[in-house]
């Protein structure tokens, strides 16, 4: 199709691009193409100042159609890297499956049979479509993760989750994720504070083999990975800045081993699932009385809901220094 053009020089050709975009007149249907050492930019109409304006014939821009346009509805899914999960509250899987395979960034689509349970929180995955596999890397935050979808936890819904917790931790000291899982919150952190040890512990032993892929992957020295049940895994462990407790099922459980290895002034971020009648007041309290059977005290200094869980339920985190 053809279309009025800027001609630059190819090394302004991003910047000259950006600018354009700044302008509200660069023709984002038509593709920019290259011109000898030059490069050709369509635009709707050429703003004041640049000289080297001209027509040609532009390439159209396909669109790739979302799978909300294919199907008419919203189907819920989760993408882990190039993996589709459909939520298994769906039905018309095949239908659904076909419009995700079609989006350029999937891979394959799988449906989550199962919620996500037992001791190492994974569920039962079923192929429907693309290439057969489990194994995918997914990008959050700056860092990689190269994981198995069928064989750890994980999820994506907790990222912003995990750049707030990180937020918090001063470069320096000590970290402790009792629950690292294949170590979102460990290798974010270790990564924005190269001066931080961080322990980053977890009993399913698959999920370690890919903690320790990811923290090479990331070239990253400062994380410790320890596989095991984090009641003998964190033996020797004493003095955290920071203690997370990602295990919102049974954290409970585990409370007195955080008060163990958290110094005084510390903090520990601890998750729950919570009624909505009763998000934070209830859970603190078992906080608080877990503290006291430790000989310790605790001050809450943050709580807030990081997503819906189920009908009237949620998963909460609870930010509280030791004393
Ligand atoms: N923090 C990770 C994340 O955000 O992806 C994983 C969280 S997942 C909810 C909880 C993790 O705790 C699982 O990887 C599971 O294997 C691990 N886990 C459960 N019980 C454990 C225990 N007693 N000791 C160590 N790890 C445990």
């Amino acid at each position: 199709m053809e279309s009025q053009c800027v001609r630059v020089n190819k090394k302004d050709g991003e910047r000259t691009r950006l600018e354009l975009i700044t302008h509200g007149v660069l023709n984002k249907d038509l593709k920019i193409k290259p011109d000898g050492d030059h490069i050709l930019i369509p635009v709707k109409e050429v703003p004041e100042g640049y000289g080297n304006i001209g027509y040609d014939d532009f390439e159209e821009v396909i669109k790739e159609k979302t799978p909300s346009e294919l199907l008419g509805t919203s189907p819920a899914f989760e993408l882990v890297g190039d993996i589709a999960i459909i939520d298994r509250y769906e039905s018309d899987l095949l239908r659904i499956a076909d419009a995700l395979v079609k989006q350029k960034k999937v891979r394959t689509v799988l449906y989550a049979d199962t919620p996500v349970s037992g001791e190492y929180r994974t569920r039962t995955l079923s192929y429907l479509a693309g290439d057969n596999k489990t194994e995918t890397v997914y990008r959050e935050n700056r860092c990689r993760y190269l994981l198995d979808v069928s064989k750890v936890y994980f999820t994506p819904r907790l990222a912003t989750e995990r750049l707030r917790i990180a937020g918090q931790v001063k470069d320096g000291g000590t970290v402790v994720d009792m629950f690292a899982g294949i170590g979102p919150f460990s290798i974010l952190i270790a990564k924005r504070c190269p001066n931080s040890h961080v322990i980053a512990i977890d009993k399913n032993s698959e999920a370690v083999r890919y903690l320790r892929e990811n923290v090479k992957l990331n070239k990253l020295e400062n994380v410790e990975v320890r596989e095991g049940d984090v009641r003998e895994a964190s033996k020797g462990v004493q003095d955290a800045d920071h203690v997370i407790m990602n295990l919102p099922h049974s954290g409970f459980e585990f409370l007195d081993i955080a008060f163990g290895m958290v110094k005084k002034g510390g903090l520990v971020h601890f998750y729950a699932i919570s009624h909505e009648n009763d998000l934070f007041g209830g859970i603190i309290e078992r906080i608080k009385d877990a503290a006291i059977r430790c000989g310790s005290g605790i001050i809450p200094i943050g709580k807030r809901v990081v997503r819906p869980y189920a009908p009237y339920q949620y998963n909460i985190c609870i930010d509280f220094r030791v004393t």
